[in-house]
């Protein structure tokens, strides 16, 4: 029997083998896939395959496409996710974003939220993100925690295709109160952006001190400002130095790192390092709402990523907004939000996208990188090189789960294609 190829796939198929499939060291192997992980195969022959010889599934001839680690998402807010339009198509700073929330937040209904949501979370998995962190809000108006209800919904619903982890964000003016009650609904993390409070030090122990209460970790918008005397970081490593390692915490954006002196940087990311905070960086939203003020020499208002790196600490990437009044571009996809690293952030296509699948350890699921005895999960995109992947946006898709074809998204026929091999190897 002839093996598939990759673009006729159907959805729910399962895969025994990918033979010819590139990875993203440039390597090209043969993959058996057991039981939802992948096998102990040589590479580069068949004849190594007798372990996965009774695996059932599709036999798929794989040439031309590549694995990439699947995208996690570190730094959504699928609860905001398409209201730009909606909410009258602002547009400004991160001050001005956040007033327009204010201003018209109340008007969001539970079901609203809740579509957004899902359609957030079905573009996100077709484009190949199958973990996301999302903030949620209090919301605006009565009932606050309806936005949280509607994500925790779509969390169960979603188990299996994205797995979602969902922090409650709170502001300054939501008591403590409530921050129980979003605890008690079940939410994963807390969360918080102290920069935006009159204190920012005594927002960052109000949030520790309700995850040291309800055994859960912390992810903080953290320092989302070019002011250099914004250094919440230095202050959340210090709040959590003593935590024990499975206790999440995370400083998202850490913008005021971009304008830090060569001392000081590297100061607070030893601090961040031995306090094992992990940075999530969100290039999409900061080029946007950032630098409003600088017509001129505008700063790009990314933290230095590979002085991050170089540091070691852990830095995974967020998508953040998807056209609301932070971003009216956000699209869910973690490859424009890898290209960014490489266009704004000066990271190799290859150390990109290892930071947008680095989300994966921090949310605690196991490896996936192809490797024998990883899940087999992965990305497959029809393209020769992790940058010809980013360059070209990876047209063509396959998103795969333990083994399973989850999503597909196929732009070119198959005619189009072998016309192309032909081409190429004439
Ligand atoms: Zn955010």
């Amino acid at each position: 029997m002839l093996p598939t190829r990759p673009a006729d796939l159907a959805l729910g198929q399962q895969i025994a083998r990918l033979r010819g499939v590139t990875l993203p060291d440039g390597t090209t192997t043969t993959l058996g896939i057991v039981d939802g992980v992948i096998g102990d195969t040589p590479l580069g022959d068949n004849s190594g395959l007798r372990d996965i010889a009774s695996a059932r599934g599709a036999d798929v001839n794989a040439e031309g496409w590549m694995l990439l680690p699947p995208a996690a998402d570190l730094h959504a807010h699928i609860d905001k996710a398409y209201t730009w339009r909606l909410f009258g198509e602002p547009e400004g700073s991160l001050e001005d974003a956040v007033a327009c929330w204010q201003e018209h937040g109340a008007s969001l209904r539970e079901e609203q939220i809740a579509a957004h949501a899902r359609r957030q979370l079905d573009a996100a998995l077709r484009a190949g993100v199958t973990a996301i962190r999302t903030h949620v809000n209090y919301h605006e108006g009565a009932d606050p925690l309806r936005g949280i209800r509607a994500v925790i919904d779509a969390r169960e619903d979603y188990r299996g295709l994205v797995d979602l982890q969902v922090v409650a964000m709170h502001g300054q003016l939501i008591d403590d109160g409530l921050v129980r009650e979003a605890i008690a609904l079940g939410v994963d993390l807390i969360g918080a952006a102290p920069h935006l409070s009159d204190d920012p030090r005594a927002e960052i122990d109000r949030a520790a001190t309700h995850a040291e209460a309800a055994g859960i970790g912390i992810d903080l918008h953290t320092d989302e400002t070019l002011n250099p005397a914004s250094l919440d970081l230095a202050d959340l490593a210090r709040r959590t130095a003593d935590w024990p390692e499975h206790m999440t915490r995370s400083a998202g954006h850490c913008v005021s790192l971009a304008v830090q002196p060569a001392n000081v940087l590297a100061a607070v990311l030893d601090l961040a390092a031995e306090a094992r905070v992990s940075i999530i960086t969100n290039p999409l939203t900061n080029l946007y709402l950032q630098g409003w003020q600088h017509p001129v020499a505008t700063p790009r208002a990314l933290p230095p990523l590979a002085a991050i790196l170089d540091a070691g600490v852990a830095l995974a990437a967020g998508g953040d907004n998807v056209q609301d009044p932070f971003n009216p571009l956000g699209n869910g996809d973690m490859i424009d939000v890898a290209a960014a690293l490489v266009l704004a952030g000066h990271l190799t296509p290859r150390t990109a996208w290892r930071v947008v699948a680095a989300g994966r350890d921090l949310l605690g699921l196991p490896r996936a990188t192809g490797a024998a005895g990883d899940a087999a999960d992965m990305l497959l995109v029809r393209a020769s090189s992790v940058a010809e992947a980013l360059a070209e946006r990876a047209p063509d898709r396959i998103v795969v789960r333990a083994g399973h074809v989850v999503a597909t998204r196929i732009t070119s026929s198959a005619a189009v294609a072998v016309r192309e091999r032909s081409e190429i190897t004439a």
